[in-house]
């Protein structure tokens, strides 16, 4: 990432929140508080929602991009929950693609907390990074809701909804920022693929082996994953060619055709940002 420009450094106000941005600082975040400025928007606040199990390094990236929005006139708030890694303690195992239930203890209810405190009236219009062009389940999203149940019934707007990447990207670039070649980080997504999985650190990996070793389940579904089981042998499937991987004791076995090598499956639009 380039250093945050400083040509458009402003005074923050105290003016009212007009529009909220919930963001992750990743690729779609960048882009969207860059549309928010070229259109001169004002009373805009950027909400970073906080999951307390964001990858290596990327904290340090919130507080550069908290920096930035704030120099552009914006007002950078975080969102507070009790953290995916407490969650899993409480729930006693890991959400899954079918059950997960993280998006909206760690997303959305707090972020619908945030909206309560900040903006009682619901006069503020939520305005979320989502591009049709992402997956086939945002395929129809739409540019525009009068009442978005996720946002406490406030408007909703998606102006990259039908943007292509190319699109958005110049508005990074516009930003001074890189295009990040990889998905946000400020969740050990359960949904991480193989690319997400190959820019963990040494540290990321021992955090999501202490959890697993704490809650007494693997955090990635073995079976999703050509039986790979716990941190490091998920590390090791990471790591190999596609359909490659074979776990301990099985390394002569051939795996069936069929057999999916990852789970593709997406986050809950507009709160877990690809
Ligand atoms: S980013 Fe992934 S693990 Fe984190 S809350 Fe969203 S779905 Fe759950």
């Amino acid at each position: 990432m380039l250093e945050a420009p400083t040509q458009n450094r402003q005074v923050t106000t105290n003016q009212p929140i007009r529009f909220v941005i919930f963001v992750s600082y990743g690729n779609d975040s960048i882009a969207l508080i860059q549309w928010a400025h070229e259109q001169a928007l004002e009373g805009v606040a950027v909400v970073f929602t906080d999951t307390r199990w964001a990858a290596d390094g990327w904290m340090e990236r919130v507080d550069r991009c908290e920096t930035w929005a704030g120099s552009l006139g914006f007002v950078p708030y975080r969102t507070s929950s009790i953290g995916f890694r407490e969650l899993a303690r409480r729930k006693k195992g890991f959400p899954t693609q079918r059950y997960q239930w993280c998006s909206y203890i760690l997303k959305i209810e707090p972020g619908q907390r945030w909206l309560e405190e900040h903006d009682p009236d619901a006069r503020a219009v939520c305005l979320i990074g989502v591009r049709q062009e992402e997956s086939a389940d945002r395929a129809d999203f739409p540019e525009w809701l009068p009442r978005s149940e996720n946002h406490g019934g406030r408007v909703m707007i998606a102006p990259f909804a039908n943007w292509t990447t190319e699109q958005r990207n110049s508005l990074i670039e516009r930003a001074g920022f890189e295009v990040l070649p990889h998905r946000s980080r400020e969740c050990k997504c359960i949904n991480s693929n193989k690319k997400d999985m190959r820019h963990f650190t040494d540290n990321d990996w021992q955090q999501i082996a202490d959890a697993e070793e704490e809650i007494g389940k693997t955090m990635f579904r073995p079976h999703r994953h050509l039986g790979a089981k716990g941190a490091a042998e998920m590390r090791k499937w990471a790591s190999s060619k596609h359909g490659q991987y074979r776990p301990p004791n099985q390394e002569d076995a051939v795996p069936p055709d069929d057999l999916p090598d990852e789970d593709m499956t997406g986050c809950k639009p507009g709160w877990c940002e690809t």
